[in-house]
């Protein structure tokens, strides 16, 4: 079977390193990367389950282990229909190397459903969610295999999950992440993407400024609503910059006055997903819904981008869109935000324009935040202790910090940028992530 995602994932990170110094310096990676090519494991199965109605419905379920050199499996759990196998391969495949720049122990895994929650009701997710783990149960642990979120999963499903997992088990342990504060969660999770992503790229702007700029003033348009694009559009506002832009499946919300997007509107779009909503629902005077559009060439002038929403959302001329619109810095809170024309045409401005040109970073560095906080969700599991938010927070930062550094660092290692060039993170997320696991390997 074809898999278009998880080749484009593949190939993304293999060019990476073949344009570097990578394989001359470590010849035996070469066979690495040919081993961690394909997942240790994939599980397939059946859910069935009764709708409202009480008919019987049924969906595939999936759970792809991928890589364990460095700690158990990791990565969420996606309920959405598009959800195949290409698909959790490619997202299987970036959690171990984002697993791996978070500097935690934690091995790579993907899995999920081609249920779609859209139009059921809350007991009919339910009921698929207690289905879904009555299955997947036999495959996890809290040593073997942690499960989380992703589009489709919020704390409410891992909540159906995790007590099913629990009756099937007669055991508790942390083999969920994303779990609420009251039964094992970590504090700042649910905000942890988006306020990593925030993170990263204050380093990014601070670099690219020698220390002068930060987010006080930047025109910052976000895509998707979801827990990613909402948190990171809080930390963005909370750090002085101006959200002009959010989106959701069927369309783009913009900005139409300077202020762009409050606290007080980002909490009204929480509670609109909540109920499964559209955006439409805002629409006044001071925001307008761009039917069938992305935000990328809806904006107007601006400095930062933060793709949020899914895979491929952001093509080879919206790319150039962005370039044209002024923007200095990309970074991917989705995983794969931009497809390879979209990398192609940053990376290419950068090496043309060096200091003055676009800088982009991928999803695998610059969304570890929300891996990375459930790394310390188990941590605090296993320890049977709760840390304050403050403590959250802080690691947090350092891990973003050291993420980018890291980024850095390796690419002036492996690939020389030119005087005055910005180093690519793109290859540098991809080397450093990759050399951990193939030295753990
Ligand atoms: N789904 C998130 C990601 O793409 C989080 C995974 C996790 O916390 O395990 O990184």
């Amino acid at each position: 079977m074809a898999e278009p995602e998880f080749e484009q994932a593949r190939k993304e990170l293999i060019s990476t390193l073949e344009n570097s110094s990578l394989f001359e310096k470590n010849p035996e990676y070469k066979k690495a990367l040919e081993v961690a090519s394909i997942p240790e494991r994939v599980i397939q199965f059946r859910v069935t389950w009764e709708n409202d109605k009480g008919e019987c419905q049924v969906n595939k379920g999936y759970r792809v282990q991928f890589n364990s050199a460095l700690g158990p499996y990791k990565g969420g759990l996606r309920f959405h229909p598009t959800v195949n196998l290409s698909i959790l391969k490619f997202l299987g495949f970036e959690q171990i190397f984002k697993n791996a720049l978070t500097g935690l122990q934690m091995g790579g895994g993907k899995g999920g459903a081609d249920f779609d929650p859209k139009g059921k009701s809350d007991n009919e997710i339910r009921k698929f969610c207690v289905a879904f783990m009555r299955e997947l149960n036999k495959h996890i642990g809290a040593d073997t295999d942690v499960p989380a979120g992703d589009i489709g999963v919020s704390p409410r499903e891992i909540g159906w999950m995790f007590g099913t997992y629990r009756a099937e088990k007669n055991r508790w342990e942390g083999v969920l992440t994303g779990k609420g504060g009251s039964w094992g969660g970590s504090l700042i999770r649910p905000e942890a993407t988006g306020y990593g992503l925030v993170y990263y790229v204050q380093h990014m702007i601070q670099y690219a400024s020698g220390g002068k700029e930060s987010f006080s003033g930047k025109r910052v348009a976000i895509s998707g609503s979801g827990n990613v694009a909402q948190y990171a559009a809080l930390k963005v506002i909370e750090l002085g910059g101006t959200v002009v832009s959010l989106s959701d499946s069927k369309g783009a919300l913009i900005a139409t006055d300077d202020k762009g997007f409050s606290p007080e509107v980002i909490n009204e779009i929480a509670a609109l997903k909540v109920q499964r909503k559209a955006l439409t629902a805002l629409e006044n005077h001071s925001f307008k819904y761009v039917d069938g559009a992305r935000p990328w060439k809806e904006v107007g002038k601006v400095d930062v981008a933060l793709p949020s929403a899914t895979q491929n959302e952001v093509s080879g001329e919206e790319a150039q869109a962005l370039i044209d619109a002024g923007a200095k810095f990309i970074a991917e809170g989705s995983n794969m935000g931009c497809t390879q024309e979209a990398i192609d045409t940053f990376e290419a401005h950068r090496k043309e324009k060096k200091g003055e040109a676009i800088w982009y970073a991928p999803g695998k560095a610059a969304n570890a935040g929300g891996v990375a906080v459930s790394g310390l969700e188990m941590a605090q599991n296993s320890a049977r202790l709760k840390w304050t938010s403050e403590e959250v927070d802080e690691k947090l930062k350092g891990i973003m910090t050291n993420a980018f550094e890291n980024c850095l660092a390796t690419a002036k290692e492996y690939v020389t940028p030119a005087e005055g060039e910005f180093p690519s993170l793109v290859a540098g997320a991809n080397i450093a992530g990759f050399s951990k696991v193939a030295a753990a390997m």
